[in-house]
């Protein structure tokens, strides 16, 4: 018999799912992030979970023009950007099992009918799919015991590919009725012609998604401008919603971390809270959020940071979300120094078409070179860390930024000129960055799908480098992408002409930082900071790379 004491202890677990209508790109992974970070400040644990509606098993194989960044979780998954924003405003660690896309949910269907799991029934698409999202998702929930589990469906409603999606969100609301809420996250056009905004295709999505057997509870209505009185209470009619104030207003900001803000002003937290029949244990007055948007809304005093890369054209924040935790840590920590981050796009390839060019990488302050793959644009990135080397411009490199600034070195300092990674040229007579046996064997039996070094490895820092400045601690762990690794082989001649191997992975033995020692701020990282990289607390290399780009000004 349960007593009462258990009683009260016993809290039900509470789902939030959150579908997109009338078109993508509205910001319904920052809506979902933000949602979070409203019940997490009154004291409610929660976590986000994804789901795509691709075949692709991860987002390991796409590339980042198709979709975006590929974000990696600690325990090594190839995900979606969206658990990045998940990460940043729930500042929790997103593990892989909340993550999952059509292409996995089939495999394990099918593998498990292999494997004789269904005993012999006829394996359907309806309810086996379903229903293997539902266990998928109170698998995650049971694994960090969250009270509040927000679930993004990814795709718009009315879409083919997230049907089976919604009827498996339409099965949780059957099974545990008072514990399943629905948020549409809509957008609301104002046609120029017209000047003012048009509720209709916001009314047509909830009509498809009550086809679905779903009914929303609150609609989000994104729009260049606030949803005003008038219009709230006519789509609370015509969309079947309780009340007017289930209609929440969110206009077009600046920043993505105004947002959270701009949904407390709409009482959502609370709304949320009550609808789910749970109580806050805070108060919830977001101070952190307060705090950081009075800073990044009123710093003026610029730092200026070229970021040289490849999977974007030329010009200002062409293609930003190919590199979205990149750009997000740059702003976390000059936010931290109480500057404005003024970054530029630079196409490395622009340097390859016209070297001379690369000279007008010293108006800037700081350089960075992020992750990357293949041959396309590697020549001119190998010009602009050279400039960095030379002209003593900080310079921090991510991953491929990392190993090029070896090979860099390998060959204007050591004079080894055809140094490489064998990524590039398998022949080179100096394979500074090559693939460990283990890699080559994925490599040359082709299984290229989540066989990268992935995920979190720990790292051992020698005390007194920047490194060690920048964490002020022995050990370290930091999140991985990547099959290639510094060639151990040279690393003694490498730190003849001075650059210091300042992090070493403890067990392998293999290269973590690489540092210039006679150089303002030369550092790169095997590894990707920016993944662990939040608002409230910028990365401890990101924060020091601005600073050196600060005192270089
Ligand atoms: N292409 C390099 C490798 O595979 C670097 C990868 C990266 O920058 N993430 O090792």
């Amino acid at each position: 018999m349960p007593t009462k004491k258990m009683h009260k202890k016993y809290q039900r677990p509470k789902y939030i799912f959150v579908v997109g209508g009338v078109m993508s790109s509205v910001g319904k992974g920052v809506t979902t992030a933000s949602a979070g970070a409203l019940l997490k400040d009154f004291g409610v644990s929660v976590t986000a979970m994804k789901i795509d509606p691709y075949i692709n098993v991860d987002a390991g194989t796409m590339n980042p023009t198709e979709h975006g960044e590929v974000f990696v979780t600690y325990d090594g998954y190839e995900t979606d950007q969206d658990l990045g924003n998940y990460e940043r405003f729930l500042d929790e660690q997103i593990p892989s099992v909340n993550y999952m896309t059509t292409g996995l949910v089939y495999q394990t269907v099918i593998e498990r009918e292999r494997n004789l799991g269904y005993h012999g029934k006829c394996v359907e698409v309806v309810p086996h799919i379903p229903l293997e999202v539902i266990r998928r998702i109170e698998f995650a929930q049971a694994r960090i015991r969250s009270a509040v589990t927000i679930i993004e469906v990814g795709g718009t409603v009315g879409e083919y590919q997230n049907i089976l999606f919604l009827e498996a969100a339409r099965m949780m609301k059957l099974k545990y009725p008072r514990d399943v809420v629905f948020i549409m996250v809509s957008y609301l056009p104002i046609p120029r012609t017209v000047g003012e905004m048009k509720t209709k295709p916001t009314q047509h999505a909830v009509r498809t998604l009550n086809a679905a057997g779903i009914h929303a509870d609150f609609i989000v209505c994104r729009s260049e401008k606030e949803l005003d009185a008038k219009r709230k209470e006519k789509l609370a009619l015509l969309c079947n919603l309780q009340n007017e104030g289930d209609t929440i207003s969110a206009p077009d900001v600046p920043s993505v971390y105004q947002i959270p803000l701009l949904l407390a002003q709409e009482g959502f937290g609370e709304k949320l809270l009550k609808r789910l029949s749970l109580k806050k244990r805070h108060k919830g007055d977001l101070r952190q959020w307060r705090t950081l948007y009075r800073i990044l809304s009123s710093v003026t005093k610029p730092v200026k940071i070229a970021v040289v890369g490849k999977y974007f054209g030329t010009g200002k924040f062409t293609l930003a979300d190919s590199y979205i935790s990149v750009i997000e840590a740059l702003k976390h920590a000059c936010w931290f120094h109480k500057r404005k981050p003024d970054l530029t796009w630079i196409d490395s390839e622009e340097y390859e078409r016209n070297p001379r060019k690369v000279r007008e990488l010293a108006s800037f302050d700081g350089i960075l070179v992020p992750g990357g793959f293949g041959t396309r644009g590697v020549a001119g990135l190998l010009r602009a860390i050279r400039f960095a080397r030379e002209h003593k411009i900080p310079y921090f490199g991510l991953c491929y930024g990392m190993q090029l600034a070896c090979i860099e070195i390998a060959r204007n300092v050591l004079g080894w000129k055809d140094a490489h990674t064998t990524e590039i040229d398998s022949k080179t007579s100096h394979p500074i960055i090559h693939l460990n046996p283990f890699q080559a064997q994925n490599v040359r039996s082709r299984r290229f799908g989540g066989t990268m070094r992935l995920g979190s490895y720990d790292c051992q820092l020698l005390k007194g480098t920047k490194a060690w400045i920048a964490y002020r601690r022995q050990q370290i762990s930091e999140r991985h992408r990547h099959r290639y690794e510094f060639n151990n082989a040279y690393r003694e001649s490498f730190e003849k002409v001075g650059l210091i191997f300042s992090g070493m992975n403890p067990e392998t033995g293999l290269v973590e930082i690489a540092e210039l020692a006679v150089h303002p701020w030369f550092l790169g990282t095997q590894f990707h900071p920016e993944f662990q990289s939040r608002p409230f607390r910028p990365h401890p290399l990101f924060r020091e790379f601005i600073n050196a780009a600060i005192q270089k000004r």
